[in-house]
């Protein structure tokens, strides 16, 4: 799926703007009558004024997602209901790909490309994986004698919150709501202050598929506002949070504070990148390592900006991965030849050139980038530092940008052992042409995916999700996804003898 330039810029010059939430199946005001403003960081331009939900908005939501799972039309419909409905939902958001990706793009500064692919591919493919899922998942017998029957049975966990975080705005909804829903839950969806558009044009497509009335509420807001509310709700469930582990923190507060409600958490990393000496530095290798620094403006929470290279090949895998990035188009989101668009806000901009600033006075050493580019858009150069220690700021914070940071290490102890000294565990990168170290590299490092010779996040059937402070037990995609929504009851008939 491919969208011109001047197809792009006319798709976003006639797109009608959903701006209010989605509450019991309408579209409605905040009770207050707020509203926050969304812009294009791409431009600066204000495109939409969106209801703002507080707590009195998210207490609705929550009555109406309540009142639908009570019901039971969604909640004990057969699985194929749900499966049928999903289905069309897939169809839905297929047909729709192209003015939902340049809404996206308008609202966050993603390039349109990245957001088609996401959209026209990605997002689908969730609803139909779980829609396809929901009635192939069995419950259990337990061995008993003759004088018991047990059932281990799997039923939807209630009502769920899923909180969300900018960098892939729909991806992430979908990632969520596709086994919230396949499983039988009623959800209540907060999306990113920076980026609540898309999430609300989807709670159309969905109504439009047949997702009952009050099964999905979207509650744009602020997490001071409308995601606190969800956290400390006393008739939620669940909640489903993805975003910065600080955030996470307060989610589990939240929870210890109010109902005791079940917290999963997706959350921030600082993966690495190793490359041990006998790698072969190709062209394969050096588009691995820059794409999975600069893959959505380093936007992505298993970026791999720490790359521990052996100091025997340093030299010449800094040099490539640099000319790399310099090779990367920076700038207008619409236009289908640019790799790299806009930071999602000016802040956020302002956030990453103080780690910029911070590797160069520290005394890392800039080999690329390390720039702004544009006014008022807030674009950054790919940046490539090299000469990284340890103990530097760049090498150890999340910085949820482009700036990729070379750190030389000697040998596999070394660079397993610089590895693991991390508050996270998301994800690790190992580049070797010996199996035996590949395999002892990714038994020994704590995260929840190890990629060898490629970066790669997995796909929709692996399990995504983090060891440590990036994550809980719970997971993202794969089968697993959906232990997240589901609550397991053992029911035990006591039986007499028949004759
Ligand atoms: P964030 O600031 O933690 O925000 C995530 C969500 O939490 C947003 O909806 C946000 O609302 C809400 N929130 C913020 N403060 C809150 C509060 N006090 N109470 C309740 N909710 C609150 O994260 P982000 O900046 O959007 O996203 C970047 C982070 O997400 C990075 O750390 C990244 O690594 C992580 N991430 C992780 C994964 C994963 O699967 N592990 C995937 C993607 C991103 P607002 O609308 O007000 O911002
Ligand atoms: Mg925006």
């Amino acid at each position: 799926m491919t969208l011109t330039h001047a197809q792009a810029r006319e798709i976003a010059s006639t797109l009608t703007i959903e701006t209010r939430a989605f509450i019991d199946g309408r579209f409605t005001k905040a009770v207050d009558g707020g509203t926050f403003e969304s812009v294009n960081p791409a431009t600066g331009e204000v495109i939409a004024a969106v209801a703002h939900c507080k707590g009195a908005d998210v207490d609705r939501a929550v009555a109406a997602a309540r009142r639908a799972f009570e019901a039971g039309e969604w909640s004990r419909a057969a699985p194929e209901a749900r499966k049928a409905v999903l289905l069309k939902l897939a169809d839905l958001v297929r047909a729709n790909a192209e003015e939902l990706a340049v809404l996206e793009s308008l609202d966050s500064g993603k390039t349109v490309r990245d957001c088609l692919h996401e959209i026209g591919n990605e997002v689908p493919n969730f609803f139909q994986w779980y829609a396809e899922l929901a009635d192939k998942t069995f419950g259990k017998v337990a061995p008993t004698g003759e004088s018991a029957l047990a059932l281990i049975v799997k039923e939807p966990a209630g009502v769920v919150g899923l909180v969300l975080p900018w960098n892939f705005p729909l991806l992430m909804a979908a990632w969520k709501l596709a086994p919230a829903l396949a499983a039988g839950c009623s959800t209540i969806v907060k999306p990113a202050e920076q980026t609540p558009l898309s999430a609300l044009r989807l709670a159309a497509l969905a109504a439009e598929a047949g997702v009952p009335d009050g099964v999905l509420n979207i509650v744009p807001g602020y997490g001071e506002t409308a995601g606190q509310a969800i956290g400390r709700h006393e008739d939620i469930d669940i909640v489903s949070f993805t975003g910065s582990t600080e955030v996470g923190g307060y989610f589990l507060r939240y929870a210890g504070e109010s109902n005791l409600k079940i917290v999963g958490l997706e959350m921030g990393g600082k993966s690495p990148f190793i490359v041990l000496d006998d790698a072969r530095i190709d062209d394969d290798l050096v588009e691995h390592a820059a794409m999975s620094a600069f893959w959505n403006g380093g936007q992505n929470c298993s970026a791999n900006m720490r790359q521990l290279v052996d100091r025997s090949r340093v030299e010449e895998f800094a040099d490539r991965v640099a000319a790399r990035a310099r090779a990367f188009a920076v700038g207008d989101p619409l236009d289908p030849a640019t790799d790299i668009g806009a930071m999602v806000t000016g802040e956020h901009q302002d956030k990453v050139m103080g780690y910029i600033a911070a590797g160069k006075n520290e005394g890392a050493r800039l080999l690329a980038g390390g720039e702004r580019i544009g006014a008022p858009g807030t674009f950054i150069e790919p940046t490539v530092f090299t000469d990284l220690t340890a103990a530097m700021t760049i090498a150890k914070e999340e910085i949820f940008g482009p700036v990729l940071g070379i750190l030389p290490v000697s040998g596999l102890s070394e660079a397993l052992s610089v590895a693991r000294d991390t508050p996270y565990g998301l994800h690790a990168t190992v580049f070797t042409q010996d199996i035996d170290r590949a395999i002892h590299l990714a038994r020994r490092l704590p995260c929840g995916t190890v990629a060898i010779n490629g970066f790669t996040e997995g796909d929709i059937k692996t399990p995504f999700g983090g060891y440590k402070r990036s994550g809980s037990l719970a997971r993202d995609n794969g089968a697993e996804a959906l232990d997240q929504y589901v609550q397991t009851k053992t029911i035990w008939f006591s039986l007499n003898a028949a004759e």
